[in-house]
Parts: C-alpha cells; sequence; structure tokens
C-alpha cells in the first residue's frame, strides 16, 4: 500500500458513457501520461491521501454519509488512475459498498507493466472499465478486460482491431460491451452546443454509426457529454 495523489473527489451525475445519468463518486486521481489538445481537466495538481481506508475516511467525513455509499458508483479517473490506481483502493471501495467504475485512456502500460501490476484482476473487479483510446496503441490486456470502449468524435483511430479485442476477458464477451462515439464538447461549453458546427460533428457520427453497422455488424452509439447539458460538472 502507499500513498495516492488525487486531484479531487466529488458527487455528480455520470455524464458520459454506459452510466449516464447515474449518481457518482468521482475520484480523479493527479497526473497523465499523455496530453490531448481537447483535455479540459486539471489534473496536476492534488492531495496525497495515506492509504485507501483514510481516503474513504475524509469522503464520509467531507461529502458523502457512509450509509449513503451502499450500490453508488465510486468512478475512478484522472488524469490517468491506472499510474497510481491498485487493488487495495478498489477492494476498500468495494468493502464500503460503492460500485468502482474505471476511466481509463488505456495507453499507459506495456503487457509486461500491466502483469507486473496485477492490473488483470484489479480491471475485473470493477464492474465498468471505460477505454478512450487517443490512439491505436493501446494497452491489449485493458482493453480485454474492458467493458466499454468511447471514443472521442472526430477521431483518426482504426477501429476494428480495438472492437476486436473489448471485453474479451469479461464472463460474456462481446455481450456485455458497450461501443460509444462522444462528440467532442466545443472548447466554449455549452452555448456551442447549439452551433452548426457541434451539429455536424454529431450528424457525422451518427453516420459512422450507422455505416460500421451495416459493413461490420458493430453496434455504437452516440452519446454526447450530458453533464455539460446539465451545467454540472
Ligand atoms: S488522457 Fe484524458 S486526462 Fe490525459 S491529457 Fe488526455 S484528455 Fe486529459
Amino acid at each position: 500500500m502507499r500513498p495516492y495523489k488525487i486531484n479531487e473527489y466529488f458527487v455528480s451525475v455520470q455524464g458520459e458513457g454506459d452510466s449516464i445519468g447515474h449518481p457518482a463518486l468521482f475520484v480523479r486521481f493527479s497526473g497523465c501520461n499523455l496530453s490531448c489538445d481537447f483535455c479540459d481537466t486539471d489534473h496536476e495538481n492534488g492531495c496525497v491521501h495515506d492509504s485507501p481506508h483514510t481516503f474513504f475516511e475524509s469522503v464520509a467525513t467531507a461529502l458523502l454519509e457512509e450509509k449513503l455509499f451502499e450500490g453508488m458508483r465510486c468512478v475512478f479517473t484522472g488524469g490517468e488512475p491506472l499510474l497510481q490506481l491498485d487493488a487495495a483502493m478498489v477492494e476498500e471501495a468495494v468493502r464500503r459498498g460503492f460500485v468502482p467504475c474505471i476511466e481509463t485512456n488505456g495507453h499507459m502500460l506495456t503487457e509486461k507493466k500491466c502483469a507486473e501490476k496485477n492490473l488483470e484482476e484489479m480491471l475485473l473487479m470493477c464492474k465498468e472499465v471505460c477505454v478512450s483510446p487517443k490512439s491505436n496503441n493501446v494497452s491489449e490486456l485493458i482493453l480485454e478486460c474492458a467493458t466499454s470502449m468511447k471514443v472521442v468524435y472526430p477521431h483518426t483511430l482504426d477501429l476494428k482491431p480495438l472492437v476486436r479485442k473489448i471485453g474479451q476477458k469479461r464472463s460474456f464477451p462481446g455481450m456485455s460491451r458497450v461501443l460509444i462515439f462522444q462528440p467532442e464538447t466545443p472548447l466554449y461549453g455549452l452555448k456551442g452546443m447549439d452551433s452548426k458546427e457541434y451539429a455536424e460533428v454529431c450528424c457525422a457520427a451518427i453516420n459512422e454509426a450507422i455505416a460500421r453497422r451495416k459493413s461490420f455488424g458493430e453496434v455504437w452509439r452516440v452519446i454526447p457529454q450530458a453533464h455539460v447539458v446539465m451545467g454540472v460538472r
């Protein structure tokens, strides 16, 4: 067990991906291994928490009564959570009643590093593992343990090899996997979502979803960032 640097934690609604609409505790780890142009996340700063126990104690003191933990999603995000997240933290979330979920870019680890960190066991402990790749250079193991893939649109990825691997290590590979195009939210936020440009990006995503269904039988959903529409973070 080791200290964890956490940028912030807060309760909000899941505005993205397969769990859209669920209230959740978001735990944003500090630090990322990428620097995407469209990144709108402050992930550099943070406070150090000595152990999973002390972290969840501080959540219970500052934010959310312990009795409300039961059945609530705890979304480990970042930055890149897999730089720090470990089985001890996930196990503590489960012990306190949370449903653990992870949002990762999937890029940080070689297969050797994944094995060293015993990542497979930890990923399979989580109800949802959403991979949001920024290039095709994604860890195979992370894809195989994922339950969903979220692609920010427009994209330049070769999707077929990524789609093939999603969820292969889950008990019902293929059946539970969810594929999502997320139109890139305009930099000027909600107002920009009313723009012609944004509508064009959404239409392009819808057209690609239909085309991929026809050509490859892939079922893609197009989901915008609902928390931006709601005006919450
Ligand atoms: S992977 Fe996510 S957190 Fe990291 S730079 Fe890209 S958008 Fe930001």
